[in-house]
């Protein structure tokens, strides 16, 4: 059988190819001199599968998508907190180029604006790096992201630099401000040197599936950045990643997302998916025409929306029965999937609207697929519990969904790998025998 992911790609982007609309981004002259017709669409899967269509290997500026790859490199190399203290997280509703700041502090309002990046771009790597030895930190990051090593394109980084003005206003009024602490020029030459890295479509796709694999890369396998980073990141990229195009952008297509003027455009689906596509006229915003419009057809044609409520999952408690009578009586109760709060609220509800009456209780966990630590926190609270009110409490647990289960201060739990061991097993207490 063919695959059907690249096909569905193939008929989307004969959908938008006739739509011209756009303009090239004129006010970087090596830019401007693309060929417009480039069109490309990736879809990287979180278990490191790429299916694409088009020019998927046609390499282009990166751009401001690094903008996102950046920040989460900051941010793993130098804690949240000194990030955080020189750009903030609010949306600033403007162009990517706008000259503006948060009044009082100084500081840019969100790291994808490019305020926000080139101050980014200063404290990304350890501190105390030359500038040649952060942008070697930063194309070292996003390679990794991207699972192989990526270059620069030396014309395209030339060519902005020499146009760069409005960037070195940004950076200049951020040196004012004490937001940049270094030579306002070498910091904006770093940051155009990292929009200056080559990617593929490919290349994106990967990237983004990086992001919606927890900061795994699907295909190296290579932990770049860890899950609290990447759960910033998104977040940013979902409230400010298009500029002032967002709202529109998270209402009708809501993927996390960023663009860049060079074409590229990508989305990170958590947990699912890392889409990028490639077309280079851009809209008034700056960002790809014919992007814009894919992705909101991958958003309607397959409910990618990360808003989209899923449908209740099944039930939790598959059955709640007795084994048994008398001291030997255990009460089971199975429970199937994955288990998140809302998961866990059900099981210790079980509990609580109908409490065991029986001497010995039993969660048995062999159809869980997943445990997520607040889950995990609340089981082994209601273990606690039931051992206060005096049962003998059993873990059938034979996959390790919660390894080495303490249940904390007056709980009890014995681990077994099917129900049938505690059931032949005599009561743990035979002074409640009667
Ligand atoms: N290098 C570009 C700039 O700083 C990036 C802008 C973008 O891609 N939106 O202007």
């Amino acid at each position: 059988m063919r695959s059907i992911v690249p096909d569905y790609l193939t008929d989307a982007l004969a959908d938008v190819e006739p739509n011209m609309q756009g303009e090239l981004a004129g006010y970087i002259p090596e830019l401007a001199a693309a060929d417009p017709g480039r069109l490309g669409a990736v879809f990287a899967t979180v278990d490191g599968e790429v299916h694409g269509a088009g020019d998927v290997d046609v390499t282009f500026t990166i751009q401001s998508i690094s903008k996102p790859f950046v920040y989460a490199l900051a941010l793993s190399d130098r804690g949240f907190a000194p990030v955080l203290a020189k750009v903030g997280v609010e949306p600033s509703g403007e162009a990517f180029n706008e000259i503006s700041v948060e009044r009082g502090t100084g500081r840019p309002r969100n790291p994808m604006i490019n305020a926000g990046a080139i101050t980014v771009h200063s404290v990304a790597g350890a501190e105390g790096l030359t500038p040649t030895e952060r942008v070697d930190r930063v194309i070292r990051g996003l390679s990794a992201f991207a699972g192989r090593d990526l270059t620069v394109d030396e014309t395209v980084c030339a060519s902005e630099m020499e146009s760069a003005h409005r960037n070195l206003a940004i950076a200049h009024m951020l040196r004012s401000y004490g937001i940049l602490t270094e030579d306002p020029r070498a910091v904006v030459d770093g940051y155009i040197r990292q929009c200056s890295v080559l990617v593929t479509t490919r290349d994106l796709a990967v990237m983004a599936a990086t992001l919606a694999n927890r900061g795994v890369n699907p295909r190296t396998g290579q932990q770049v950045v860890d899950a609290a980073v990447v759960r910033q990141v998104l977040s940013v990229m979902a409230t400010c990643g298009m500029y002032d195009a967002a709202g529109d952008w998270a209402t009708q297509v809501g993927i996390p997302a960023k663009s860049g003027v060079a074409g590229g455009l990508i989305g990170a689906l958590p947990g699912q998916v890392g889409i990028a596509t490639f077309s280079p006229r851009l809209d008034a915003h700056g960002n790809s025409v014919r992007g814009v419009s894919l992705f909101e057809r991958f958003a309607s044609d397959m409910g990618l929306h990360v808003m989209e409520v899923p449908p209740a999952a099944r039930a939790t408690v598959r059955s709640d029965h007795v084994h048994g009578h008398g001291p030997a009586a255990m009460r089971v109760l199975e429970v199937q999937g994955g288990i998140r709060f809302a998961g866990a609220e059900r099981i210790v509800r079980e509990f609580v609207d109908a409490a065991p009456r029986e001497p010995r209780v039993a969660l048995d966990l062999t159809r869980v697929s997943s445990i997520d630590d607040v889950a995990r926190r609340m089981l082994l609270e209601a273990v606690r519990r039931l051992t206060l009110d005096g049962h003998d409490v059993y873990l059938v647990d034979p996959e390790s969904m919660i390894p080495d289960p303490d249940p904390g201060p007056g709980g009890r739990v014995t681990v077994i790998s099917q129900v049938e061991q505690a059931l032949s097993r005599p009561p743990a207490r035979p002074e409640n025998a009667s």
